[in-house]
Parts: structure tokens; C-alpha cells; sequence
């Protein structure tokens, strides 16, 4: 019997994630999508194949959190609104019992700085509620994690090192613009640089360890050193793994404006007081940056997105790459959104799926990488995300 699913968040990742849940008629009986703004889930109602429910709700409040779910009774919560509500939801979720998943990890307003601690920490309170929480189940954090276990089930016997390699060789055509929202981007791009090496993070300065790779459908990109929250979990669950970095691709264009933001300040954070208001310069750009939804149309090229891992198998040396292309184009022809938002909303539905159908259903607070990642890699290429195995 299908079930049915509470979308929270109507953005880029909010309409592949409610498209995709409204062709799967099987899984999903009922749907119904609640974002900030009640005329973007209408819009969104509007565009779908079949009927869902529209409503309204501040998912700062855990409070209309779990009225919501107290009135729609789902069977899970897609959460993809934004990193700050994380914990309103989970504990809306919590009240109400419901199970919930969600695509980025915790991040308090004030400080950019993402931990899954506050997350870990309602571990307890879903395991004796019998509830799951399934953590980051997007494609980076979330594909990337599950590739990481594929590859230890199937692959290697010891990670020894692990780097996630990121590029959207994409265009869009628009000066500077994010491709996911901008203020959580810009907050991750422009934080220290971290990775794990021999048992301790690194600190790097923002963008200032660069090296090329060679991207499948692509080719060799510049591809930058930065911190991405999917390795504190990884090397948390996989205590092997002696190095693990991520790294992603960005053209000199948006590097030069975000350099100039930066120095003159528009990626503060802290309210600036103007003309008798405070205002938060990354916000007030995020008022003049292109809705990263409204880029899809005109997009062109492929995201190519991967997990190079090397280590032991019978006691020899291997090297592998697991990765998905994604073609903007054909994503907007689908559903209307570009790969970005597709990469994600996908893997956030198929989980949903998991947990659904019994294969995830376990109580407690997860990251993707603590569940089987069979079924699920299974489901994703069932479902747009074909992914492919290199020895290199
Ligand atoms: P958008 O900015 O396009 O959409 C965010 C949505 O959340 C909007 O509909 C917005 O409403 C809604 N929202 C914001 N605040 C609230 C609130 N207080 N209550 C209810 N709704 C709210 O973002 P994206 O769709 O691009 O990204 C969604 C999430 O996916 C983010 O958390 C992002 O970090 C994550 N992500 C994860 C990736 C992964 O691979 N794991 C990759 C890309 C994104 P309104 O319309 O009013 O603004």
C-alpha cells in the first residue's frame, strides 16, 4: 500500500524531490509539500502530474512543524528546506512520530560551521521512539557516503584513502550565481579548508590547495581543496580511512567575484546595522542572486560526481572511481530542474523509499553510509542516477 510523504522546503531540490515522489504512484499515495511561502508550493502543486497538498509552515517552529504533522499524518518527512531547520523539524517529527530524512546537515544561523553533533545527539530520543532519521541522503552528502560503503561491501577490504571529487562543468549563462542556495553555498565555499589525515583534521586556508582531475564526460578540471560535511561522518564509521579530502571544481569567474564579495563584505554574516535596520550582507546578496531554480532552463552540460577510493583487496593494491554523470538539460526536460537540484532531490526520495519499504527502517539517527547501500545505488539508477564503476 503506498505511503504517504510530507515534503518540507518548495526550492530547486523541493520540486525533483516532489516530481520524482509523483511519478513513483506505488510508493507514494498521498503527497503533500509545505514551504515558507504558500504560492511557491502552489506553483510547485501545479506543475505536478497528480494531486498534492499545499500548505504553509515556518519549520523554524517546531511547533507548526509538528501541528503539520499532527494534520497531515505522514509516514515520513522529506525534509529540503534548508540546514537551519534541521532540528525544528526532527523534533516536530519526534512529537509527532514520524520518521524524516533530510539532504545537509545542521548549521546554527550565526556561525557557518556545519557538525553533525547536534543532529547525532537525538540518536537516543528516535531510538526509543522507534523512529528513523536518516541523515545527508542527497548526493553529497548521501550517494557519495553510499558509494563509500558500496566500495568497502564490495571492493576493498581497507580504505586506506577516500577523495570525493565534485565538478559541474555546467553553464548557465548569468555572470555569478549559485547552483543550491546561495547562502548556504557561499557560506561552504568560503569557510577553512579541512580534511582527515592520520587521525586528525587538517586545517587549510579557503581555497588554497588546488590540484586537476580527470572528471569522466568531462575531462581534467581545476579542482579545489575544501571541507564537506559527509567526512566527518565517513571517518567516524570507517575508522580505516587514513586520508579522506573532498574536492570540487570552480571556474575563475566565480572565483573572482567571490573575491570581491569577500573583500568588500558581502559575505559577512554578523547583521550590519543600515540605516536604522540590521541587515545581513549574505542575505541581502541572496535577494540579488539568481533563485538558483530559475537557472534550470537555460542550463547546459553535465555534472560528473564521484568517490575515488584506494586500499586493499587480498592484500593488493586498487584504486577505484564511482561516479554518476548528470546532464542539466535532460534533468529540465523531466522535471524542470537542473542536475544540481536533481542529484539531490533523487537521492533524497529513493531513501525515503528505504525507509519505507522496511529496508532502512531501523530506530535512531543514521548517516547513509551505516545502511546497506544495494538497494538504494539500486534505486537511484532506477530512477535517473545511473553510476558506473572505474578501476584506475
Ligand atoms: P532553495 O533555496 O532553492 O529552497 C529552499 C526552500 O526552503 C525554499 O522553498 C524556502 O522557502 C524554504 N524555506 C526556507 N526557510 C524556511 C522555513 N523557515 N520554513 C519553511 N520553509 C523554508 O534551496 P535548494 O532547494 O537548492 O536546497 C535545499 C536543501 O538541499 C538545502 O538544505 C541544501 O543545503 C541542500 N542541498 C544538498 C545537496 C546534497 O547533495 N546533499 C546539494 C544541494 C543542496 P521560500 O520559498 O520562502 O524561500
Amino acid at each position: 500500500m503506498g505511503k504517504r510523504v510530507l515534503i518540507i522546503g518548495a526550492g530547486g531540490v523541493g520540486r525533483v524531490v516532489a516530481h520524482k515522489c509523483a511519478q513513483a504512484t506505488e510508493a507514494f499515495s498521498e503527497i503533500a509539500i509545505a514551504s515558507r511561502t504558500l504560492e511557491r508550493v502552489e506553483r510547485l502543486v501545479a506543475s505536478l502530474p497528480r494531486r498534492a497538498l499545499a500548505r504553509r509552515v515556518d519549520a523554524d517552529q517546531p511547533d507548526q512543524v509538528a501541528a503539520l504533522v499532527r494534520e497531515l499524518k505522514p509516514d515520513i518527512v522529506i525534509h529540503v528546506a534548508l540546514p537551519y531547520q534541521d532540528l525544528a523539524i526532527m523534533d516536530g517529527c519526534l512529537q509527532e512520530r514520524c520518521d524524516y530524512l533530510d539532504t545537509a546537515n545542521y548549521e546554527p544561523p550565526d556561525v557557518p560551521r556545519f557538525e553533525y553533533r547536534w543532529q547525532w545527539a537525538y540518536d537516543e530520543r528516535y531510538r526509543t521512539a522507534g523512529l528513523t532519521a536518516i541523515l545527508g541522503c542527497g548526493f553529497d552528502p548521501g550517494v557519495t557516503n553510499a558509494f563509500t560503503a558500496y566500495a568497502r561491501k564490495h571492493l576493498l577490504d581497507r580504505i586506506r584513502t577516500l577523495d570525493i571529487y565534485d565538478c559541474n562543468a555546467g553553464s548557465h549563462g548569468k555572470a555569478f550565481a549559485t547552483n543550491f542556495n546561495p547562502e548556504i553555498n557561499l557560506r561552504e565555499v568560503t569557510a577553512k579548508g579541512r580534511y582527515w589525515e592520520h587521525g586528525r583534521w587538517v586545517e587549510t586556508e579557503p581555497l588554497s590547495i588546488s590540484e586537476d582531475f580527470d572528471y569522466p564526460e568531462v575531462g581534467p578540471r581545476k579542482s579545489y581543496l575544501m571541507f564537506h560535511e559527509e567526512l566527518e561522518s565517513l571517518v567516524k564509521h570507517f575508522p580505516e580511512i587514513e586520508r579522506a579530502r573532498f574536492w570540487m571544481t570552480f571556474s575563475d569567474s566565480y572565483l573572482e567575484h567571490l573575491r570581491v564579495l569577500g573583500n568588500v563584505g558581502m559575505l559577512r554574516v554578523d547583521p550590519v546595522r543600515f540605516q536604522g535596520v540590521d541587515i545581513v550582507p549574505l542575505q541581502f546578496l541572496k535577494a540579488l542572486l539568481p533563485d538558483p531554480s530559475s537557472l534550470a532552463e537555460n542550463y547546459t552540460g553535465k555534472t560528473s560526481i564521484g568517490v575515488l577510493v584506494e586500499g586493499e583487496k587480498n592484500g593488493r593494491t586498487k584504486r577505484y572511481f564511482l561516479y554518476n554523470v548528470c546532464d542539466h538539460a535532460a534533468c529540465y526536460r523531466e522535471v524542470g530542474a537542473q542536475a544540481v537540484s536533481y542529484t539531490t532531490g533523487v537521492p533524497a526520495v529513493a531513501g525515503a523509499m528505504m525507509v519505507l519499504e522496511g529496508l532502512w527502517k531501523r530506530p535512531g539517527v543514521w548517516n547513509v553510509e551505516q545502511l546497506d547501500p544495494d538497494p538504494f545505488l539500486a534505486r537511484i539508477a532506477s530512477m535517473g542516477l545511473p553510476w558506473h564503476v572505474q578501476e584506475r
